[in-house]
Order: structure tokens, then sequence, then C-alpha cells
């Protein structure tokens, strides 16, 4: 519940019920005669940034204020689930401001991917989604790979500004910021108490070398996401540490592909072919025929094809199945947070069934 007592910190109102929301303190910290909050806490003690979730609207207000900022931001996408991640609109709330992309997770991708190609992947894809980045680069931020480079080009392109890092839950966020003090300072002990985060309710700042300050904004939450709905438990299943080993499959004519319980892709028709398809390494997939696919699902969701789980199997949204003529080679079907599966040939139909509030979408191949 909420309380009426401010944190020290960054003087939100105190609250005690939601971990990850905005001003959380263990109850056992309002005995104190000062009170802090949990991610002022872990600022002050530790120089460790804690992701806290913003509703959309907050997130609007945050946008709508850093628009009328002069000021470089730095937005942060997963390049695992790209369109997942992206941030709609951000083009208009922006302002005059260069934006920055930063695709985050680097590491997942097969090592023989080539940078350049991705990187032009990504500035073709912004522009279709209405943002012109003034430079776009491949982080991994929890390998540190590229974070110096990334450090640099945030020197370079802010000119002298403030820097405000934007980005959905998930996407490295906090990671990202943490490595980023630590290649800044070197130490990793930019933020003295007298740094400490200023008055601003909702985000942190990071002082600079000149006066100016890097801005951490709350992740937003993006509800398509498969993440959503699935156990804290299982998040590891689907969401990949280390790099995706692709997974080719030979399918004839109306064969079915389950992606744990989490997701199905029908193969209807276009003659026998191969699909490859990029999820988690943990992830079963398993494949059966079409006319089996309805039934297997109704009786083995929650056990052979798991996550869900069994007990979770009454609030998991329905699978929705979603229709596509693949015209053209090299096409990727994103199941938004959990993969793709690219079709390499043009001339298929196939179904993706996704829960009800997943997207799928279609996309030129990223691989
Ligand atoms: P935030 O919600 O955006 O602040 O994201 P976090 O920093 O909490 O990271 C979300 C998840 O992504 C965690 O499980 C991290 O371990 C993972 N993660 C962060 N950066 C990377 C990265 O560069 N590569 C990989 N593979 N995982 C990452």
């Amino acid at each position: 519940s909420e309380t009426n007592v401010v944190c020290i910190g960054c003087g939100i109102k105190v609250q005690t019920e939601d971990p990850k929301g905005l001003g959380y303190a263990p109850a056992s910290a309002l005995e104190k005669e000062t009170v802090i909050c949990q991610r002022c806490f872990k600022l002050k003690h530790y120089n460790e940034v804690q992701d806290v979730s913003l509703t959309d609207d907050d997130f609007l207000k945050i946008l709508n204020g850093v628009g009328s900022k002069d000021a470089l931001i730095v937005k942060i996408v997963d390049i695992f689930d790209f369109n997942g991640s992206w941030l709609p609109g951000l083009q208009r709330f922006a302002g005059g401001n260069d934006v920055l992309l930063i695709a985050n997770k680097v590491d997942l991708l097969p090592k023989s991917v080539k940078h350049n190609k991705l990187i032009n992947w990504l500035q073709a894809s912004s522009k279709e989604l209405g943002l012109k980045p003034i430079d776009v680069l491949l982080v991994s931020a929890s390998k540190g790979e590229n974070m110096k480079e990334a450090a640099a080009a945030i020197e370079h392109y802010r000119s002298g500004k403030d820097v405000y890092v934007v980005g959905c839950t998930n996407v490295g966020k906090s990671t990202f910021i943490n490595r980023m003090i630590k290649e800044v300072t070197g130490e990793g002990d930019i933020i003295t108490t007298s740094h400490f985060p200023g008055t601003t309710l909702d985000i942190i700042e990071i002082p600079l070398d000149d006066g100016k300050n890097l801005t951490d904004t709350p992740g937003i939450i993006n509800h398509h996401q498969m993440a959503h709905h699935i156990d804290k438990r299982d998040l590891k299943y689907i969401t990949p540490k280390k790099e995706i080993k692709s997974r080719v499959y030979q399918l004839n004519e109306e064969q079915t592909l389950f992606f744990g319980g989490l997701a199905r892709f029908d193969y209807l028709s276009g003659g026998r072919r191969s699909f490859t398809c990029y999820l988690s390494n943990d992830l079963d997939i398993h494949r059966t025929k079409l006319e089996k696919a309805d039934e297997l699902y109704k009786n083995h969701a929650g056990e052979l094809l798991t996550p869900p789980r069994k007990d979770q199997m009454d609030e998991f949204p329905e699978l929705v199945p979603h229709e596509f003529s693949i015209k053209e080679a090299k096409t990727d079907v994103v199941f938004s947070g959990l993969g793709w599966v690219t079709v390499n040939e043009p001339g298929a139909k196939i179904i993706a069934h996704v829960p009800k509030g997943v997207n799928v979408i279609l996309r030129k191949s990223l691989i």
C-alpha cells in the first residue's frame, strides 16, 4: 500500500506492496528514521540500477518530457525481440532530438552473422517503423561486447548535451547502464552520495564529467510480449542466454511444429521444404501431423507441450491462428518474444498460432 513517507533519495512516495513498482521499500524499512526506496538503495550502495516498470501512460508522460529537453536519446532494443521491444512513436516524442539506436543481446545471434548486415537491416527496419536514428550500434551488455564503442558513440553524439536512455522492460537496459557506468568510470563508483539521484520522481540521473547527466528512464511494459503470459520460473525457456543454434526442419505439407505449448507453426502447402527455427535452445520443438495437432494440444498442453505449466493452463490465453501466404524468399515469421521461423523460398502457406494478445509478423529475414 502507498504510505505518506517519501524516499530521501528520489522523493517518491514509498510503497511496500509491489517490488517491481516505483517507490518500493520492504516494510521493515519504514521503521527507520529516513526511508530510502529499494531502487535508490541499490544505486547508492551497489551502483546498480534496478529496472522499474511503468504503465504506458506514465511512460508517455516521461517521453513527452524528454522531447522538450535538448538531449541525445539512446534507445535500446533487444535484437532477439526487435519488434516486440520497439517503442512505437518515439520519433514523435523525441522532438528535434537525435536518437541513437542500440541493439542489445547480439551475443544471441549465430556468430556467423555479419554485423554490417545486421546494422543495415536495423536501419532499414527503423526507417519502416518511422525512426531515423543518427547511428545504429550492436552490443552485448552482458558480455561487454562493443560497450567501449557504445560509450564513445554516446559521448560523440551527445555533443555536450544530456543523455536519456529509453527502452521497454527486458531489453537489458539496466545491464547496459551498469556496464556503461563501469566503462565510463573504470572503477564503477561514479555515483557517490553527493551525486545521489536528483529530485525527479521516476528517473535516475547519472552525472557525466561535464556537469551533464545520463538519465535512466523506467522501462515500459509492452503487453504484447510473450514474457507477460508465462510463469516467471519458465522465463528461462524462452529468454535465451547464449548463442542460438538454428534448428532446421524438413516439413511435408500439412505438418505442424509446436514450440513448447506456447506457439504453433502449421505448414499448409508449398511442397516439401525446409524451415529454420531460431528459438531459445531450451525450448522443445515437437513435430506432428496437422490433423493431429488440435487433439495433441488439447490433451498434452502443460505436459508434453510445456511451458506453460499444467496448473497454469486455466489462465494461459488460447492460441489464435494467423494465416499467411509467403510471397518473398527469405521471410521470417516472427513470434513476438519467442523467436522466429525463416521460410527460405516463396510460395508457402502457413498458419502461426500464438497466445491471444501476442503478435505475429512477417519480415525480411534478419539472418
Ligand atoms: P531491463 O528490464 O531492460 O532493465 O533488462 P535487464 O538488464 O534486467 O535484463 C533483462 C534480461 O536480459 C536479463 O535476464 C539479462 O540477463 C538479459 N540480458 C541483458 N543484457 C543481455 C545481453 O547483452 N545478452 C544476453 N544474452 N542477455 C542479456
